[in-house]
């Protein structure tokens, strides 16, 4: 515990995860006042230590907020690796495209990085800020919502008071539920897998997606030449599937996965996580605002949940900045208005193309099946597609916040100068 941990705050950020520790690091250069309370604090990591199960593909507009925060160099000081291509087919038939970032003029399409990495990172940089409190190995026990004052107390009765209360806290925010902001929820009745496996082949540099009538199964690269797997499946095959020793599980891995990269030598543990679309009914109330998957989480097939959470880190900042620059109640119902509008329909956009991709993947019918494989013949073939597909992946489409922006603005025209 902080021993200058004040009881009264700008803004108080609730979960100092991935999107959380963003928002706080984007709101660094304001005049506010800022306490991020996080419960969990990972110890840092060294060079040889097991790859963690959880990563994230990271896109470049994500990159972008990172560099522009003085983040990205605590990443790549630790562990990240980038990919360069991304090669997506289909198990029932010949449908295959190949995504090379060669043909977009950039160096990779994105990079695989471990959500502690990215976490610990932002926490560090959360150090070198005066304006910043990091209270962390405390739990929010109780949030009393008042649209002029909330009041948080933790766990060990200290109570924290703030104008603007921000619910970064993940999908079982309790700052949702202080707020009683309801949530439309689809379940996908799938789990995913994760794990870290060693195949006999190196990754070169590329994620690989392979799609099962039951479910998408990624290969996701890391920095030691293994790889990250996140292997989703129907609920009942999920569970089916964890419950297989090592030796079955491998062998099973090594069929859903076409042997594309040889033998699997070795795997970690697994852990399965139940895949549920939930969406907040509203983003905000007068002084309080959800970020990240407090307020939304997607099915994980195209890697985009903590992508999407990172741009509203980012967009909320931007427009909370310039209600201050205009001297307007920074936590009024109407600045954050602003950000509800920004970021709903992008987040939703998202959240019904991955439900698409799903069903239309999931789907057996022969008729779909070859329908399928055909437009994915067909993407391969057209330089087009390929390369609005990727600009999507790459997080380059929508109405980016400027700080994921300018780099790519920078480095496109610099591509278009031929520099
Ligand atoms: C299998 C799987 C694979 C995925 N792969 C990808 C991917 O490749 N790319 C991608 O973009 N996304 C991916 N995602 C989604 C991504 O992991 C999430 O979107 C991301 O973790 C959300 O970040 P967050 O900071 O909003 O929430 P969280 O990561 O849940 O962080 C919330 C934080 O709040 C803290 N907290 C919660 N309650 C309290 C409390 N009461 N008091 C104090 N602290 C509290 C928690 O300790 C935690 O640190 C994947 C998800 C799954 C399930």
């Amino acid at each position: 515990m902080l021993k200058n941990m004040k009881d009264k705050y700008d803004v108080i950020i609730v979960g100092g995860g991935m999107v959380g520790s963003t928002l706080a690091c984007a709101l660094a250069d304001t005049n506010l006042q800022i306490a991020v309370i996080e419960k969990n604090i990972p110890d840092d990591i060294q060079q040889n230590d097991d790859y963690d199960l959880r990563v994230s593909a990271i896109s470049h507009s994500s990159q972008n907020v990172f560099e522009y925060l003085g983040v990205w160099q605590g990443i790549t000081k630790r562990r990240c690796c980038a990919y360069e291509k991304m090669q997506v087919w289909d198990a029932q038939g010949d449908g295959e495209v190949i995504f090379d970032a060669a043909d977009s003029g950039v160096r990779e399409l994105g990079h695989i990085i471990e959500n502690k990495v990215i976490q610990l990172a932002l926490l560090e940089r959360i150090k070198s800020h005066d304006n910043i409190d990091l209270i962390s190995g405390r739990s929010v026990s109780s949030i009393n919502y008042q649209a002029e004052n909330s009041q948080i107390t933790l766990e060990n009765n200290a109570v924290l008071n703030c104008h603007l209360l921000v619910g970064a806290d993940g999908a079982q925010s309790m700052v949702r539920e202080a707020a009683a902001i309801d949530l439309d929820v689809a379940e996908y009745d799938q789990k995913g897998i994760v794990c870290v496996v060693t195949p006999e082949m190196h990754h070169q540099h590329t994620a690989w997606q392979r799609f099962l009538s039951t479910g998408p199964l990624a290969f996701l690269p890391l920095a030691s030449g293994q790889c990250s797997i996140v292997w989703s499946a129907d609920s009942a095959e999920a569970d089916r599937i964890m419950m297989l020793d090592d030796e079955a599980f491998r062998n099973e891995l090594l069929l859903a996965f076409d042997r594309r990269l040889g033998r699997i030598e070795s795997i970690s543990s697994r852990a399965a996580f139940p895949l549920i679309r939930r969406h907040a009914q509203e983003y905000i109330k007068p002084g309080l605002v959800l970020v990240g998957d407090a307020a939304h989480t997607i099915h994980p097939l195209a890697g985009q949940g903590v992508n999407l959470g990172l741009m509203d880190a980012a967009s909320l900042a931007e427009v909370l900045t310039t209600a201050i620059e205009h001297r307007r109640d920074f936590a009024s119902y109407q600045t954050l208005r602003k950000y509800e509008r920004w970021r709903r329909g992008e987040n939703q956009l998202m959240m019904y193309s991955m439900s698409g991709f799903k069903n239309l993947f999931g789907n057996k019918n022969t008729f779909i099946s070859k329908v399928r494989n055909l437009g994915l013949n067909l993407v391969q073939k057209s330089d087009l597609a390929r390369s609005l597909l990727m600009r999507r992946a790459m997080g380059f489409e929508g109405d980016l916040p400027a700080m994921a922006r300018d780099k790519f603005d920078n480095k496109n025209r610099q591509h278009q100068a031929g520099l």
